[in-house]
C-alpha cells in the first residue's frame, strides 16, 4: 500500500520542526526531522576531524542511524544516542557547511526514502519536496522573515548562560540560509508545486492548526 508522504522544507528556525511535531501528532504521522541526519554527520566529522577530501571514505564507517521511540525521533552513531550532543551552534554551522557535500547528501539518501516508503511522514528539511520525496502528496514550504526568527531564537537562548546577542543570531541565520539557498547541490528553494506557508505573524499553536487543516483538506 502506498504511504502518505508530507514533505516540508523551509530556512532554519521558521518553525518547521515545532510545527511538523504537532501536525504529525494530530494526524497520527511519523515526523522526521532529516535536520538531525545531516547534524549527525556533521558531528562525526568534527568529532573525527575528517578533512573534506576524505569525508567520501570516512562516511562508510560512519553508522548513522534512526530509532523511533514512544514516536520521538532519536538520532544515533553507532550505539550512541547523539540526539543531544547535535544541538550547539558548532554543529549548526558544521552542518550547513557539510551539507553541501554530494557524498553526505548521497549517503543520507536512502534512509529518508526508506522510512518514507514504509510509514506515513511528515518529513521536514531542505530538499524533501525538490528531491527526497519529489511525489509527496503534500508539499509545504514554510517560511518566516529572518528577523522574526532571530528573535524567536533569541527568546528561546535567553534563559541560557552564553545566550548570543540578537544581531549574532541574525547574521547566523542570514549566512546559513545563504549557504543552504546557494549551494550546487540540493539548494533550499521551494518546489514548483509547494503551499506557501508563512508564519511570521502567527503563533506555534495557530501555525499548526492552520497547516493540519490545509493538508486534510489537501489529502481529502
Ligand atoms: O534543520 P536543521 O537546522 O537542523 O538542519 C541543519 C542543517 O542541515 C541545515 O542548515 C542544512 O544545511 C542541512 N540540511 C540539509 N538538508 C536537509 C536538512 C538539513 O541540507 N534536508
Amino acid at each position: 500500500m502506498k504511504t502518505i508522504n508530507i514533505a516540508i522544507d523551509g530556512p532554519a528556525g521558521a518553525g518547521k520542526s515545532s510545527i511538523a511535531k504537532k501536525v504529525s501528532a494530530e494526524l497520527g504521522y511519523i515526523y522526521v526531522d532529516t535536520g538531525a541526519l545531516y547534524r549527525t554527520i556533521a558531528l562525526f566529522i568534527t568529532e573525527n576531524d575528517i578533512s573534506d577530501e576524505d569525508i567520501p571514505s570516512a562516511l562508510e564507517t560512519a553508522d548513522v542511524s534512526l530509532k523511533f521511540i514512544d514516536g520521538e525521533q532519536r538520532v544515533y552513531l553507532g550505539d550512541r544516542d547523539v540526539s543531544g550532543l547535535i544541538r550547539t551552534p558548532e554543529i549548526s554551522m558544521a552542518a550547513s557547511r557539510t551539507s553541501a557535500i554530494p557524498a553526505v547528501r548521497a549517503y543520507l539518501f536512502e534512509t529518508q526514502k526508506k522510512i518514507a516508503r514504509e510509514n506515513n511522514v511528515i518529513m521536514d528539511g531542505r530538499d524533501i519536496g525538490t528531491v527526497v520525496l519529489p511525489d509527496a502528496q503534500v508539499k509545504i514550504f514554510l517560511t518566516a522573515s529572518p528577523e522574526e526568527r532571530a528573535n524567536r531564537r533569541y527568546k528561546e537562548l535567553l534563559e541560557k548562560p552564553g545566550c548570543p546577542s540578537y544581531q549574532e543570531i541574525l547574521d547566523d541565520i542570514i549566512k546559513r540560509d545563504h549557504n543552504d539557498m546557494h549551494r550546487e547541490t540540493a539548494p533550499l528553494k521551494q518546489a514548483d508545486d509547494a503551499i506557501l506557508f508563512d508564519t511570521s505573524a502567527m503563533g506555534l499553536e495557530e501555525s499548526a492548526a492552520k497547516l493540519t487543516a490545509l493538508i486534510r483538506e489537501k489529502l481529502a
